[in-house]
């Protein structure tokens, strides 16, 4: 490669704005990269150096300020004494593979602890489902994350990081085609998360279209309304596992503040404006919400939408998660599969969510951070080998 075209690629956006690029947009106040950003400035390094630093997050194998050799090395050193050692604000502590799914458990500097699980599928893609908090306050009595109470919101970088960090490109991996917000925490209880949206869509930074983003809510009406205003083409789910309001309380605390019908009215004007398909999840658990009458009811629900068919049913068989409600059973494969088929006969479009890695508590509603509390002793544990549950 010459010289000249060496400066070219260094300067030009991957595929989609994906890679380096010569102007970023700002980071978000109050995050790592904001510091660090305002730290340059006041010592007075030219303004390319932060350009660089965030640049080099897309070449496989940056981990620390040293990994930047784009750097001066008394720059690097300066960084390295007053941020720690890594560029990112994040380190994994513990992997766990299985099926065709790895999920790491990640700790912040303040020991605060997440879990990120990336599913690669044979076809050659694959698909990563980030945290957006540690724990979650809101309580759904199907959830493993729901049990552990909300320990805090994550800074915009740390859900940003959870994409770009160089764990998952060892060994020749790519960052993930797509991202969704399906990880621990209500993603849209945490206000954070515009600024992670905004880091990873913008060039330079993580270059993802909005189109590959899924923002997963159990029905956080105010902040559903900000993202359909804000962030029109990410792509919506939202939750229902229950049509009748009162049995719906019972599995997500939630609606008894901010009900289903608040976030339907929500998603029928943001269907009818950006024309785009919006999904309903429907978790089904055996005798607890998978009759005939909610098969009934669902239905209804979906047709009395103002477009419904932009609206499509995701079902999505219970997965056992520690620290749920006991008695929730698992539905057989041919139970969902029929309910899929009631709701199809009806009209409604549905399909079967299909999931991997329950078998290490990577599935839905399973993501619990099972160390989230370990002391640091303990941390020598952590790392476990493949495919150990
Ligand atoms: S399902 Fe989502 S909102 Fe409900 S407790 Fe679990 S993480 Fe929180």
């Amino acid at each position: 490669m010459t010289k000249r075209s060496k400066t070219r690629a260094a300067s030009t956006p991957g595929p989609g704005g994906r890679g380096p690029v010569a102007v970023l947009p700002n980071p978000p106040p109050g995050t790592r990269l904001a510091k660090i950003h305002e730290h340059l400035k006041s010592i007075g390094a030219p303004a390319y150096r932060f350009r660089q630093l965030v640049n080099s997050l897309h070449q496989p194998g940056v981990e620390t300020f040293e990994d930047v050799r784009e750097l001066p090395g008394v720059l690097r050193q300066e960084l390295t004494e007053h941020f720690g050692r890594t560029v990112l604000p994040l380190d994994p502590v513990a992997i766990q593979s299985a099926e065709q799914v790895e999920k790491v458990l990640f700790e912040t500097p303040s020991r605060v602890r997440l879990e990120t699980v990336l599913s690669r599928y044979r076809a050659g893609w694959s698909s990563m489902c980030v945290s957006s908090q540690a724990g979650c306050g809101l309580g759904c009595t199907f959830c493993a994350t729901g049990a552990i109470g909300l320990v805090r919101n994550l800074a915009a970088d740390e859900i940003y990081a959870q994409v770009m960090h160089p764990h998952w490109r060892k060994d020749g991996g790519t960052l993930p085609a797509s991202v969704a917000f399906m990880g621990m925490g209500e993603a849209l209880a945490n206000p954070h998360v515009f600024g992670a949206l905004q880091l990873l869509t913008a060039a330079g930074y993580g270059g993802l279209s909005p189109r590959r983003i899924t923002v997963s809510t159990v029905g956080f009406a105010p902040n559903l309304a900000r993202l359909t205003n804000e962030q029109p083409q990410i792509t919506i789910t939202l939750s229902v596992h229950s049509p009748f309001p009162d049995q719906r309380a019972e599995l997500i605390p939630l609606e008894s503040r901010f009900a289903l019908a608040e976030n339907l009215a929500i998603l029928d004007e943001h269907v009818v404006s950006v024309r785009r398909k919006v999904y309903l999840a429907y978790l089904l658990i055996a005798g607890v919400n998978d009759t005939a009458e909610h098969l009934e009811a669902l239905a209804e629900l979906v047709a009395s939408r103002s477009r419904p068919e932009l609206f499509h049913v995701s079902v999505i068989r219970y997965n056992e998660a520690s620290g749920a409600d006991p008695s929730y059973r698992a539905p057989s494969t041919e139970h969902v599969a029929k309910f899929v088929a009631g709701l199809l006969a009806r009209g409604v479009h549905a399909t079967r969510r299909r999931q991997f890695g329950a078998s290490i508590d990577a599935a839905c509603g399973q993501l619990h951070a099972r160390y989230l509390l370990a002391p640091p002793s303990e941390r020598a544990d952590l790392v476990l080998a493949p495919g150990r549950g």
